[in-house]
């Protein structure tokens, strides 16, 4: 479950930075390449950082796993993907650029979801060397 992250109620109990450690189910539509979904939750690590303006940094990992055809040769394989996030909320905000959050609290659903659709690969591949059956000098 996506832990939702109560700003109101950290800086009343003076908890300015944190950390949030969690795992969630990826959506499998957000997987375009075709015969490939998500074959584990993803694991989220994320640092928070409340600043004096009630704005929020947020920076961290996702990490999780992918199953399906190759790309290239068909062969059923799986590749674990993971990288780094970052995000700035501002408090009921107006600017286009971040991410605004609203009643003291932050919901992480579309920024988790914007990074998926960030770290997602354009393919499968199940080895380096992998060459479609066409390529293939003999
Ligand atoms: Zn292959």
């Amino acid at each position: 479950m996506v832990p939702k992250l109560d700003v109101r109620k950290a800086n009343a109990e003076k908890k300015y930075a944190g950390d949030l450690s969690f795992t969630f189910e990826a959506d499998p539509t957000l997987v375009e390449i075709p015969y490939v979904s998500p074959s584990s939750p993803v694991e989220a690590k994320l640092h928070y950082e409340i600043l004096e303006d009630d704005s929020v940094e947020i920076a961290g990992s996702l990490a999780f796993s992918l199953k399906g055809s190759c790309s290239r040769c068909l062969k059923e394989t799986e590749q674990r993907v993971s990288g780094n996030v970052e995000a700035y909320f501002v408090p009921d905000g107006e600017s286009g650029e971040d991410y605004s959050y609203s009643n003291g609290v932050i919901d992480f659903g579309e920024f988790l979801r914007d990074s998926l659709i960030f770290l997602m690969p354009s393919r499968l591949v199940c080895s380096v060397t992998c060459v479609a059956p066409d390529y293939k000098e003999d």
